[in-house]
């Protein structure tokens, strides 16, 4: 009796997780969904990647195209502005490249 847990099950195929409870590793995606199985949740975690990828791609092109424009307005701006405007950008492709590495990361968990 002591040792009875509830059973939790895997919110996408029903399959138990063999874990019990947020205080137990129980796997959810950061949108709070969950509990997944692990297969479920790997799943799960790079559609949440991808559509991360998604966003951070359309942000890095609009502000690419912005700093462009910004480019072609002011030939003479000032520096700084423009090394601000370089580094978000140099930003945005690094979080880009993070998420396609996790990706392929996840990937290869599964598939292995
Ligand atoms: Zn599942």
């Amino acid at each position: 009796m002591a040792n009875e847990r509830p059973l939790e099950l895997c919110c996408c195929c029903d399959t138990p997780t063999d874990k019990a409870g947020a205080s137990e590793d129980s796997l959810y995606t950061e949108d709070g969904e969950g509990p997944y199985c692990e297969p479920c949740y790997n799943d799960a975690h790079i559609e949440e990647l991808e559509d991360e990828i998604v966003t951070l791609r359309n942000n890095f092109h609009r502000d690419l195209a912005v700093l462009r424009h910004d480019l072609d307005l002011r030939k003479t701006s000032d520096a700084m502005q423009l090394q601000s405007d370089t580094a978000l950008v140099q930003e945005l492709r690094t979080r880009l490249d993070g998420a396609h590495k996790k990706i392929r990361e996840l990937m290869e968990d599964r598939d292995a």
